[in-house]
């Protein structure tokens, strides 16, 4: 019997879809039933190399077409996508236990988004003019070469699309590993872009563990290399791409601050912390999950977060009023259940949750902890699951300085009527991403990264195509050039 979700192969290289059986299996377990839906295998070092030498044929060519024809494959691939929606939100939802009322609007929607974006704007992708008195230069932004990207397994049609968009629209050429957990919807990008126009081999996916995104990391073939993932990968991916002198984007994890001050609304404030903790059940990397909440609202903060977590529907991810899922596997949840018992010895109040759900499938309930100290566990470690830590503060100023007691820097949040002192805040919060008085939002427009451990480089905005390109100088003379003899 075929399983659920079974592709027609493994990898897509050079626009078709690829098996070498002699790669170590990957089983696809779905998160909410335990339920195989698709075997397949990590890529062998002759499948890497087919990839790569694909990726390098088609950026030749791809480099040499105008920005305008590069966007319009890049707009058409963002419509087939919209068209899809369904049946990728579907297999999205099927793949990561995500529920499926989040993913119809938030993994192929935000990739489509992505490729739009970068497709509007590849045909203004321009140098400049520099006068140089009788002489002048001018500059060319050219592709980097061929790129390397690296998925986690928490948003993975979109990390792929934040990746592929920018880079292709620059003319570059792309090789994608998704994450081990999550390999599925990559292979639907790649056949959307070939269905959209894109030549063959621009956008190739090969599947596997850590050492495939190793080898990637390491070819010389490989100009760039861009990773989601967590810290310690980071390091790693970091210190091959020194090596060989390759640029790098590092979109990393967080452990942030969402600060609520005593004037904030209340209920915003709430639906803020919801987003920005329980969420796809707490796997985004930008989560505000160190919650500093006043000390004259905290009481009323807990009481009407719990009154509105009554509100969570766990259950099956398919069906379409469930609002709360799964962790991606059961490595994960011991992970998460490992974090909540340290909350509970370190002495946090344990609000509500706390445990593994009565279900099968790997749940966790949604779960809150107050009177946490900066020094706990639970406040200083990133668990990427549902588990909000509640401390209070007195003033600004200390809010501010232990918000920034951290390693990470990724995101941050305030909550307050007063804009001017919101300002103020978030000016002197050590972040690369921040909102105020809402959480979690990542428009395509805006530019989205880390500073400190959370990484550098930006995906989205404009920032991405200075990550994706680079700049010729061309000094032109109209004037005879003056030698000493
Ligand atoms: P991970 O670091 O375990 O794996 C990420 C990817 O790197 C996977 O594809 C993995 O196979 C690959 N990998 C592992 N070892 C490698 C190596 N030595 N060389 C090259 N590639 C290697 O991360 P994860 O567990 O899949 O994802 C969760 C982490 O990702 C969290 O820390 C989260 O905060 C972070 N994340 C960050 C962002 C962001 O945009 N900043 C977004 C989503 C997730």
């Amino acid at each position: 019997m075929t399983a659920l979700c079974q592709p027609p192969a493994s990898h897509f290289i050079d626009g078709l879809y690829i098996e070498d059986a002699a790669g170590d299996p990957i089983p696809v377990i779905s998160p909410a039933t335990g339920e195989e839906i698709a075997r397949l295998h990590a890529a062998t070092p002759a499948l890497i190399d087919q990839a790569l030498d694909a990726a390098t044929r088609a950026q030749a060519d791809w480099a040499r077409l105008s920005g305008s024809e590069r966007g319009r494959v890049l707009r058409r691939a963002a419509e087939i996508m919209r068209t899809n929606n369904r049946k990728l939100s579907e297999l999205e939802t099927r793949d990561t236990g995500k529920p499926l009322q989040e993913t119809l609007v938030a993994d192929a929607t935000s990739g489509a988004d992505a490729l739009e974006y970068f497709g509007s704007i590849a045909a203004g992708l321009t140098g400049e003019h520099i006068p140089l008195g009788a002489d002048f230069a001018y500059t060319v932004r050219e592709p980097l070469g061929v790129c390397a990207g690296i998925g986690a397994w928490n948003y993975p049609i979109q990390i792929a699309s934040w990746k592929a968009a920018p880079a292709l629209a620059c003319g570059n050429a792309m090789v994608f590993k998704p994450s081990e957990m999550t390999p599925l919807s990559a292979l639907k990008l790649a056949e959307i872009l070939i269905e959209a126009g894109a030549p063959a081999g621009l956008f190739n996916v090969v599947q596997g563990m850590g050492p495939v995104g190793a080898a990637l990391s390491t070819d010389p073939r490989v100009a760039k290399v861009s990773l989601t993932g967590s810290v310690p990968t980071g390091r790693r991916v970091y210190a091959a791409a020194a090596e060989g002198l390759k640029h790098v984007t590092m979109e990393l994890g967080g452990k942030s601050p969402l600060i609520v001050f005593d004037d904030a609304d209340i209920e915003n404030a709430i639906s803020g912390a919801i987003l920005g903790n329980f969420y796809s059940s707490g796997q985004i990397c930008s989560n505000g999950t160190r919650v500093f909440v006043q000390k004259g609202i905290k009481e009323k903060f807990l009481t009407r977060l719990t009154e509105r977590l009554q509100g969570v529907v766990m259950g099956d991810p398919m069906d379409e009023a469930v609002n709360f899922g799964p962790l991606i596997s059961a490595a994960q949840m011991e992970k998460v259940l490992s974090y909540i018992a340290a909350g509970k010895a370190e002495g946090a109040r344990l609000i509500t949750g706390g445990s593994r759900a009565n279900r099968s499938g790997h749940f966790v309930t949604p779960t809150v902890f107050a009177d946490v100290t900066d020094q706990m566990t639970i406040a200083r470690e990133e668990i990427f699951g549902p588990v909000m830590a509640v401390l209070d503060f007195d003033d600004e100023a200390e809010v501010i300085a232990r918000a920034n007691d951290t390693q990470f820097g990724l995101a941050a949040g305030v909550f307050t009527a007063d804009l001017t002192r919101a300002h103020r805040v978030i000016g002197q919060l050590k972040a690369g991403t921040t909102w105020i008085n809402t959480y979690n939002l990542t428009p395509v427009e805006m530019p989205f990264g880390g500073v400190k451990a959370s990484g550098f480089g930006r995906e989205n905005g404009h920032a991405a195509i200075e990550h994706y390109s680079q700049l010729k100088s061309v000094y032109v003379a109209l004037t005879p050039t003056e030698a000493p003899y």
